[in-house]
Order: C-alpha cells, then sequence, then structure tokens
C-alpha cells in the first residue's frame, strides 16, 4: 500500500485539482488533515479514496472531494466565525479548523460527538468546539456565523439557520424533497431580510434529522 502522504498528494491532485478546486488556503487545509485518522480501521487502505466511507451509528464521512468543494464554496476568510452542523468523524471540522479561527460545530449523535472531540483534542486541535444537539436550531449564543456549513440533507432552509447568519454570510446546504438526493444551495444574507439563494450542484447526503429537517 503507498503511504498516506502519497495518497494525499494524489487526492489533492487528481481528486481535487483536476476539478477545479483552487482556493490555496483550503488546498492547504486538505494537505495538512490526516484523513486516515478519521476512517474506522477496517476502511484505513480506502481512506483517501473518491468517494464517502461508513462511520459509525450508519453515518458517513463525505467524499473528499465534496468537502473542498462545500468549503471552497464557504468563502472563507481567516478571521470568520463558523458553524457546522454534522460533526460526523470530525474531518470537516478539522479541515475548516485549518482556515478559520474558530468552529463550532453540532451532532446530534452522542457517541459521535463524544468520539469526535476525544479524537479532535488527541490530534491537537484547539480551535474547534463541538456540540450535541440539534443542529437545525443552530447555536444561538455564539452566532452571528459569517459561515454555517451543513453536512446532511435537509428537506428546506432551517430558519434558525438564516437568522443566525450575519449580514454578508453565507449558508451552504444540501436541500431536497427526497431522503438521498439534493441539491447543494449557497444563501447570502445581503442585509436584515434579503437573502439571495443560488444552486451549486446535485450531492447525496444521509439526512438532516431534527425539528426543521426530516
Ligand atoms: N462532516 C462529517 C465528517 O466530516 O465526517 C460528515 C457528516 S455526516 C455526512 C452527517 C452528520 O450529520 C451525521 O453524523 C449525522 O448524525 C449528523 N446530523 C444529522 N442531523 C443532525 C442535526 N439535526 N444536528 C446535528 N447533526 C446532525
Amino acid at each position: 500500500m503507498k503511504s498516506f502522504d502519497r495518497q494525499r498528494d494524489i487526492m489533492i491532485r487528481e481528486h481535487l485539482q483536476v476539478r477545479g478546486i483552487s482556493d490555496q488556503s483550503v488546498m492547504k487545509a486538505m494537505c495538512e488533515v490526516p484523513r486516515e485518522e478519521f476512517v474506522s480501521e477496517q476502511f484505513l487502505e480506502r481512506a483517501y479514496g473518491d468517494h464517502p466511507l461508513p462511520i459509525a451509528e450508519g453515518q458517513t464521512i463525505s467524499q473528499p472531494y465534496i468537502v473542498a468543494y462545500m468549503t471552497e464554496a464557504l468563502e472563507l476568510r481567516t478571521t470568520d466565525k463558523l458553524l457546522e452542523i454534522g460533526t460526523g468523524s470530525g474531518y470537516a471540522a478539522a479541515v475548516l479548523s485549518r482556515i478559520v479561527t474558530t468552529v463550532y460545530s453540532i451532532e446530534r449523535v452522542s457517541g459521535l460527538a463524544a468520539a469526535a472531540r476525544q479524537l479532535l483534542k488527541r490530534l491537537g486541535y484547539t480551535n474547534i468546539v463541538i456540540h450535541e444537539g440539534d443542529g437545525t436550531l443552530g447555536w444561538p449564543e455564539h452566532a452571528p456565523y459569517d459561515a454555517i456549513v451543513v453536512t446532511a440533507g435537509a428537506p428546506k432552509l432551517p430558519q434558525p439557520l438564516l437568522e443566525q447568519l450575519a449580514i454578508g454570510g453565507r449558508l451552504v446546504i444540501p436541500v431536497g424533497r427526497s431522503y438521498e438526493v439534493q441539491e447543494l444551495i449557497r444563501v447570502r444574507r445581503l442585509s436584515e431580510d434579503d437573502y439571495r439563494s443560488e444552486e451549486l450542484c446535485g450531492v447525496r447526503f444521509v439526512p438532516l434529522i431534527g425539528e426543521e429537517g426530516w
């Protein structure tokens, strides 16, 4: 088997660069985070494959390209305050934490939240704060956020997330009428009452379960 460093290089060139990921801060973050630490033992050999992988509790760690694509779509600046809904393995949070000052991340499954918290601590990520709860309600205590990313498929745009977006802020979220297939949407808050929404691409995520989700 090729070393993980070598596999990471191949992933960067063949899955990200070739498909047009060009933001250097995103590329650097994807280079820095050891994805092999976030996948379970049985999938280690496929850690850098061009696909999502199963994690505990019937959930998934997203495909590397999708993590990079969503991160780029957030148009992050280093000073941004960011909220992630769906911590899962903690991989995307780790990538995001290489770009912004603080990542707030919410996970509804307590076992996943606890495991991600422990892993990120062991790996030395000190700017990620994980909360166990229903992310469709956001995290009002730290709002407003310059960027919000949802890594599970929603049936509609969750109103609390729109309200917790700063003016000028971006929300990137998969939205779809079915449980399995969604459109990736970017919403910009232009003013107090004005939002602009654009469709980015088709995606497949596990469902966003909660009060403002499924
Ligand atoms: N970002 C993750 C990673 O890097 O491993 C992948 C996340 S996985 C595709 C989606 C996650 O969203 C699952 O862990 C699931 O439990 C979580 N989830 C679903 N509904 C949620 C909700 N209402 N609030 C918080 N997390 C939720």
